[in-house]
Parts: C-alpha cells; sequence; structure tokens
C-alpha cells in the first residue's frame, strides 16, 4: 500500500488537475466525480467507461487488484466498479483491503450467482452489485443512486467529493477545510453550514433555513441570530478578509449566499 503520510497528501486534493467537465471557470467549479472502474476485461471496461463518459463522469480503467490498490490514492475515486473475477487478487480481496482506506462506494460486477451470494453473504463492505452481462442504463441508475446515497444532494455529475472555490478547498468526505493549503478547523456545525452553502453557489439562503441546519447539531434552544455568530465565525476562518467577505457574502434582509466566483 502507498505509505499513509504519501495517500494523505495524494487526497488533500491540492494537486489534482482540474478536470473537464467542471462548468464555467475551471479553475472554481466543482469536479465531476472520479469512478475507478477495476476490470480485466477490456471490451467491458471501455463500454463502462464510454457509458459514464457520457454522463459527465470520470471514469478511469485499470486492469487488476494490484494496479487498483496501487493507484487509489493517486486517482482518489468517489466510487469504484470491482469486478469479481480478476488476475491475482480478486475483488473480494481488493474490497477487503480498499475499506481500511475508504468510504466510498463499491459496486461488484459479478458473472455468476455464487458470487452474488458471496458479495450479499460477506461482510466485505459491498454497497451493491451489477450482474453481467448488465445494461448501461441499469449501470448508470445504480451509480447515480449510490453516489446520491454516499454525498447526498452533491452527487450529481458537476459535483464531485472536494468543493472549490479559488484557494479554498472543501473536502466532503473527510470534512475538511484548507485555504491557500492551510488546514482551517471548523466545528461541526460551521462544516456543514459551510459545506451546505457552498454546495449551491449563489443560491441565497435565510437564516431560518440555515438555522433548520444547524438545530440538528445543538441541543441549545437558538434563534436566527445564532446564524449571524456562525457565519461570522466561519468568515473568520475562511475569510482572507473577514471584514470583506469573498466567499459567504451576506444578502440584505435575507440571509447569506457563497459566492458564485
Ligand atoms: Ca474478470
Amino acid at each position: 500500500m502507498v505509505p499513509r503520510a504519501d495517500r494523505r497528501a495524494a487526497l488533500d486534493g491540492q494537486e489534482r488537475p482540474i478536470r473537464a467537465g467542471g462548468g464555467i471557470g475551471l479553475e472554481s467549479a466543482p469536479m465531476s466525480a472520479t469512478i475507478m472502474i477495476v476490470e480485466d476485461e477490456p471490451a467491458v471496461a471501455r463500454g463502462v467507461q464510454v457509458a459514464l463518459q457520457q454522463e459527465g463522469y470520470d471514469p478511469r480503467i485499470v486492469g487488476t487488484g494490484e494496479e487498483a490498490l496501487a493507484q487509489f490514492a493517486e486517482i482518489a475515486p468517489d466510487l469504484i466498479l470491482l469486478d469479481v473475477r480478476l488476475p491475482g487478487i480478486d475483488g473480494f480481496e481488493v474490497c477487503r483491503r480498499l475499506r481500511r482506506e475508504t468510504r466510498a462506494p463499491v459496486l461488484f460486477l459479478t458473472a455468476r450467482a455464487d458470487e452474488v451470494d458471496k458479495v450479499v453473504g460477506l461482510e466485505i463492505g459491498a454497497d451493491d452489485y451489477l450482474v453481467k452481462p448488465f445494461s448501461v442504463r441499469e449501470l448508470v441508475s445504480r451509480v447515480k443512486a449510490q453516489l446520491r446515497r454516499a454525498y447526498g444532494e452533491l452527487a450529481d455529475t458537476q459535483t464531485g467529493r472536494t468543493l472549490r472555490r479559488g484557494e479554498l478547498v472543501i473536502d466532503l468526505e473527510r470534512r475538511r477545510v484548507s485555504r491557500a493549503g492551510e488546514r482551517i478547523s471548523l466545528t461541526t456545525t460551521e462544516f456543514d453550514l459551510l459545506r451546505h452553502m457552498a454546495s449551491r453557489p449563489g443560491r441565497v439562503f435565510t437564516r431560518a433555513q440555515l438555522l433548520e441546519l444547524a438545530r440538528d447539531y445543538e441541543a441549545l434552544e437558538a434563534d436566527e441570530r445564532t446564524i449571524n455568530v456562525h457565519v461570522s465565525h466561519i468568515r473568520e476562518k475562511i475569510e482572507p478578509d473577514p471584514a470583506q467577505p469573498r466567499y459567504i457574502r451576506t444578502v440584505r434582509g435575507v440571509g447569506y449566499a457563497f459566492s458564485e466566483d
């Protein structure tokens, strides 16, 4: 396996290229979900790749379990499509090992009923499976469902596990925020408020809407002014100049919105 420190560096997203499909303004647009296809049959792998590309995803093919483990950190997939029967270590073992590294959904590709039994029966952390031959439509719908389940409202094709706006990077999976490479520490409530706003740039959220979100995490009776306090704390942490907010804008008389550019 890749040493932990190296893997972390690779996963931090600082070095990851901005991919096509990110929409307007490549620098600031969220990236499309990356899908690692672990499949030794080139025709199947290619067919799956084309189908996922057409949906706006960023599919990467690896041909063996060993390669999947070796390239996992670099690819940093949001979802893994994993063939059961692979040369060398099989899909089950790959899944078992990947589960130590990631919570990204794993969707097994199986060829036989007895493999299905094993996928379903074993506690190896598979999220779903498809039996070959499967239709492209079925594949795409399962992938979408798993991404939605894992990443919530952020799971459309234009979003991935990392949101970026200028120097600000929000790692959704690991709940980490950094600006210009500097790690920023946010409370649970602050992170969720930021994520909520950042996932819909330009949309205005009222204090009441944001309060609903914050309430889930706070036992105390909160009023809408609580949101002002949270936003002020978030700004102190993420804004280069909190007095002139660049990321979270105040919409007078209404609430707040995350910057669109
Ligand atoms: Ca195979």
